[in-house]
């Protein structure tokens, strides 16, 4: 992957006598540094050290970014559609043939394992795969004889430059969520990365250009909120496409709706799992688990609560407890069940909710405080932790903690269950974990969240299913990918045509009728 070496001290974070290569933007088909002289620092989270640097964009980059893209729109707008969608046949491709490297890439700088990274890049490829297909979901409607001899159709057209802004905890994924539809439809992009992994984008940049997508088409601005902001109020940029935090979201949505762009901004979770007591325990425990801890809990879909209806709660945790023992933590290259958590910032502040549940009364049966990582002890580890009769009013039940941290709340009925979920500020995922199919359309239809799973614990839609939740998960009316992502990467024109025969004309200055 291109990177270029850093020769003055330049780290926002503070001075460090080293040349570290610093990941770059990726501007108008190649690597570009950038005038800001900021950058931040790249972490290895299972070594816990800076390995690299990132170029922290300044107005003038924003400017160069937004620029490219602007440039090769026209061009690529009036390019075919079937030329477009070769192209992103070229993509697939090369992705599913090297998808290895990027995997690497991911894990280095997100720490997820390997087999986790993999997982993403293929829930991505799904949405390339869709966005090959894109001809279908193009076509227009078309009336015939409306009114005498009048016609009336639709067409979908592209916007022209849009902009991506994704989170850490899927550098590959979440920004294909949107980028492939985006440019099978006619966009070009502007994807900004997390700064704390921003080297899968750089690699897709290059992928794409070896995929023979023409320069400009697909841009990578790195950086942080100054990056943000510039995409946000430049003129040219017409949609907004969001994933991150909630705070963040609503003010992305906000910003970008002031300066007139369409915009999607999905937030933050707190996914419940709703137990029955005839549900099968293992499946459960199983389920909880793998949601709870896989990708380290950093899953915007992760399961953070289980909610069990008595009797289940002692004979489910039980279950949960005898797995989390036999769960190996460590660096994600050496074939481990969990990697460690993003930074050490964001590891103690998982970690200190633990003390914030003792506090508030809450038992910790589980205290991922204890872990004897299979990696270097400076990592950012922190093992699985289960906390048993979590109060609602704690802050452990009310945040987002995004870490390997699983709850339980026991409550005394599917009525008391569904009511805490209902009541909850997020609305992203859910699932119900029941042998009894009545319950489970009870379920689904009085649940107020927008990704239900039915003994499926991250029911995350296949692409060519719109992803999205409701409530402060996502604000704008819009979700990623399927029917609902076509739509946000294209707009609508109407024609009323009709073609003159020598029986209609003469004066009418009445409102036109049928
Ligand atoms: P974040 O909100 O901190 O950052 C997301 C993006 O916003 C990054 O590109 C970042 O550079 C930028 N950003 C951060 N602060 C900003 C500011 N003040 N102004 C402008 N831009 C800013 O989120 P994160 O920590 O990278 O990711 C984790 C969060 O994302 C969690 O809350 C998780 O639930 C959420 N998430 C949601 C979904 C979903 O589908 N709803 C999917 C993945 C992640």
């Amino acid at each position: 992957m291109t990177t270029t070496t850093e020769t003055a001290d330049t780290s926002a974070t503070g001075a460090r006598p080293d040349s570290l290569d610093v990941v770059p933007h990726w501007i108008a088909g190649a690597a570009f540094p950038g005038s800001s002289t900021r950058t931040g620092d790249v972490f290895d989270p299972a070594l816990g050290t800076v390995t690299k640097r990132v170029a922290l964009a300044d107005d003038a980059d924003v400017a160069a970014a937004v620029g490219a893209a602007t440039a090769a729109f026209p061009a690529w707008r009036d390019l075919s559609l079937a030329r477009r969608q070769a192209v992103m046949f070229r993509f697939r491709e090369l992705l599913d043939a090297r998808k290895g490297e990027l995997a690497e890439i991911i894990t280095s700088e997100h720490g997820k394992v390997l087999s986790d990274a993999l997982g993403e890049i293929s829930r991505g490829q799904e949405v390339v795969e869709f966005a090959t297909g894109l001809a279908h979901h193009l076509k227009g409607e078309f009336s015939e004889n409306v009114s005498t001899g009048v016609d009336v159709y639709s067409l979908r057209q592209p916007l022209g430059v849009v902009g991506v802004i994704s989170p850490f905890n899927f550098p590959a994924m979440v920004p294909m969520w949107f980028f492939p539809i985006a440019i099978a439809a006619g966009n070009t992009v502007v994807l900004k990365p997390s700064e704390k992994d921003p080297s899968a984008a750089v690699w897709i940049g290059e992928l794409f250009r070896e995929a023979g997508l023409p320069d400009g088409v697909f841009n990578v601005l790195q950086g942080d909120k100054v990056a943000v902001d510039g995409l946000l109020e430049h003129p040219e940029v017409r949609s907004i496409s969001f994933v991150g935090s909630t705070p963040i979201a609503q003010y992305i949505y906000e910003t970008a709706a002031k300066h007139g762009k369409r915009v999607q901004a999905l937030g933050g979770a707190k996914n419940h799992m709703l137990v029955l007591p005839d549900a099968d325990l293992d499946l459960v425990a199983d389920s909880a688990v793998n949601a709870g801890f896989g990708s380290a809990g950093e899953r915007c879909m992760a399961i953070s609560v289980v909610v069990a209806v008595e009797p289940v709660a002692d004979a489910l945790i039980d279950r949960v407890k005898q797995r989390i023992a036999g769960l190996t933590i460590g660096d994600g290259r050496r074939s481990c069940d969990m990697g460690p958590l993003v930074t050490r910032q964001h590891r103690d502040k998982v970690a200190s909710y633990i003390d914030i549940a003792l506090a508030d009364g809450a038992d910790v049966v589980v205290d991922g405080r204890d872990v004897h990582p299979d990696g270097d002890p400076d990592g950012f580890w922190l093992g699985p932790t289960l906390i048993d009769r979590v109060p609602t009013s704690s802050r452990v039940y009310t945040e987002e903690i995004f870490g390997p941290v699983l709850s339980v709340v026991r409550v005394a009925s599917y009525e008391e269950g569904v009511a805490l979920i209902n009541a909850g500020e997020f609305g992203n995922g859910t699932a119900i974990f029941t042998n009894d199919g009545g319950a489970a359309r009870r379920f689904q239809n009085e649940v107020q969240v927008g990704m239900i799973g039915v003994n499926v614990p991250i029911p995350v839609p296949v692409a060519t299913f719109s992803f999205g939740g409701w409530g402060q998960s996502l604000f704008g009316d819009t979700k990623a990918h399927g029917a609902e992502g076509v739509k946000f990467f294209t707009q609508q024109k109407a024609v009323t045509a009709r073609w003159l025969d020598p029986s209609h004309g003469g004066v009418d200055l009445g409102f036109p009728q049928n």
